[in-house]
């Protein structure tokens, strides 16, 4: 649906002639909503990790003669959800620097095998807490590349954990790592709702959420796969995507294992 704003200007200074214009702000207007749904989602972001630790805090003060196992497991809950708002924080903040195009890579060389365990390390209690199947498939040996580790690893957590929370229980989220000549060739796959061709060319824009309600229940801010974008654009790689409504998608992301910062 468009947008139009009809505007009237005089058409000189004390003249009581007007000129009539139509402009077409379906575009601006978009981009405003998806901006609002942001700070909808934002605001949950921030608010739902800290009442858990509140919550969770103020109960462990209170029990008295308390169990050291129930103890330990508060203790997790509390620090996986000041973990997801450290995340949050840090998405945020990489997102701000992209805007005012300061983010940068730091490259060092990375053990490829330990950034991937670290990964599925990170992924497998949201793929468990769904009891979703995680196929990871490594080549024998991966050796080293010249990375920014952190970046590639925030990434990779993204692109798994949107695997994960768009695909249904018991679902299948895979990942598949190849390596030939100067680039390694990471993909992504699950057997989740997918995303429709129409929106295809929107899921790397910052805010965009699909309206699709399986989307709309998770949180979500829309900030994960613009900012895995310009992971992969500063070290010089591409990411693609492909995928089929109630089937699933793929996404794939090439890297040169070495080359200089791109700008
Ligand atoms: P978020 O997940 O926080 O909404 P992202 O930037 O990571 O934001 O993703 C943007 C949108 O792209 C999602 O809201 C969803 O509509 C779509 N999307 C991303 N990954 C997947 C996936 N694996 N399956 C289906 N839809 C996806």
């Amino acid at each position: 649906q468009r947008v139009l704003r009809v505007e009237r200007q005089p058409v000189k200074e004390g003249s009581d002639g007007h000129l009539w214009s139509i402009r077409d702000v379906t575009q601006q207007k978009l981009a405003e909503e998806m901006r609002g749904q942001f700070i909808d989602s934002a605001t949950h972001e921030l608010r739902t990790p800290l009442a858990n630790i509140k919550a969770y805090s103020e109960t462990l003060a209170l029990m008295e003669d308390v169990d050291i196992e129930q103890q330990k497991e508060f203790c997790n809950t509390i620090n996986s959800e000041a973990t997801r708002l450290a995340r949050f924080v840090d998405d945020l903040l990489s997102v701000s620097s992209m805007e005012v195009g300061s983010l940068s890579i730091n490259r060092q060389n990375v053990h490829l095998e330990r950034l991937f365990e670290e990964v599925v390390e990170k992924v497998r209690p949201l793929t468990s807490s769904k009891s979703q199947e995680l196929g990871v498939d490594l080549p024998e040996k991966l050796g080293e590349a010249h990375l920014d580790k952190d970046k590639v690893a925030t990434m990779l957590v993204n692109l798994l954990g949107n695997a994960s929370k768009y695909t249904p229980e018991g679902g299948r989220v895979g990942l598949i790592v190849n390596k030939a000549d100067n680039h390694l060739t990471v993909s992504v796959e699950d057997t989740g709702v997918g995303i429709p061709t129409s929106e295809l060319p929107h899921v790397f824009e910052k805010f965009f959420r699909s309206k699709d309600p399986r989307v709309q229940k998770e949180t979500g801010t829309g900030l994960g796969l613009a900012l895995a974008n310009e992971i992969v654009r500063l070290h010089g790689g591409e990411i693609t995507v492909k995928s089929a409504v109630d089937v699933g998608s793929t996404f794939t992301v090439s890297l040169p294992l070495y080359q200089e910062a791109r700008l």
